[in-house]
């Protein structure tokens, strides 16, 4: 806690005072880009990682990035806080991408894939079995065999996550009519790099600028 509170009362000492005028127009309502999934790992920083500032970013945190799935009238199998925030970003802030990040050394990852004992923790354990499709990478990307297989394991995770996401009907729907684009993106800790997942050369791509440059010609095009 100690740095949290040293932290707030610098916060308020020095960078408060550049923020006032943008945190009174916050004040008035939010239109974020994006609605991102991620985990709660500390060390996966996203307003740091994509310089985001204040009401740029929808987020979802939870351990392993996972969205559990819809059941039948739209209603999440397993967490109906995620369901209502998804519900929420859709319907209401009309975001117009979803981005779940897995990220390299997941706690969660290495669980499901039997490296991390889940004992005493049942509902971790239950959370948990919403990314087991992981387990199976899919034969449609083209892994970088480098990796740890709990690394290849999150990569694919941040892909079954989309499918997760599509098991709402207000998510397959708006896709459908090209209202809504689904992404899966890869934080890698040791390099702090984003990666993205490229569905034309069926690849994680590190986003530097001239990736980036090439994905926003991609979305401006799409739109
Ligand atoms: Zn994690």
């Amino acid at each position: 806690m100690k740095r949290l509170l040293a932290g707030i009362a610098h916060f308020r000492k020095k960078i408060r005072p550049g923020y006032r005028e943008t945190f009174a127009k916050l004040a008035l309502g939010q239109k974020p880009d994006c609605l991102f999934v991620a985990c709660s790992d500390s060390r996966v920083v996203p307003n740091l990682f994509a310089s985001s500032d204040p009401g740029d970013l929808f987020v979802i945190r939870n351990p392993g990035n996972i969205v559990a799935p819809g059941g039948p009238g739209g209603k999440s199998q397993a967490d109906e806080s995620e369901a209502g925030a998804l519900e929420f970003a859709l319907l209401r802030l009309e975001v117009p991408d979803i981005v779940v990040c897995g990220h390299s050394e997941c706690g969660a990852m290495r669980a499901i894939c039997g490296d991390l004992s889940l004992e005493g923790a049942p509902n971790l354990q239950s959370w948990l079995r919403h990314a087991e499709n992981a387990l199976r990478l899919p034969p449609h990307v083209e892994f970088d065999t480098r990796l740890p297989r709990h690394n290849l394991v999150a990569q694919a995770n941040a892909l079954a996550q989309l499918e997760n996401l599509r098991s709402y009907p207000i998510v397959a729907e708006s896709e459908r009519r090209g209202r809504l684009r689904l992404h899966a993106w890869y934080f890698d800790i040791a390099m702090a790099e984003v990666q993205a997942f490229d569905a034309e050369s069926r690849r994680f791509m590190v986003i530097d600028e001239a990736h980036a440059r090439r994905m926003i010609a991609r979305l401006v095009r799409r739109k």
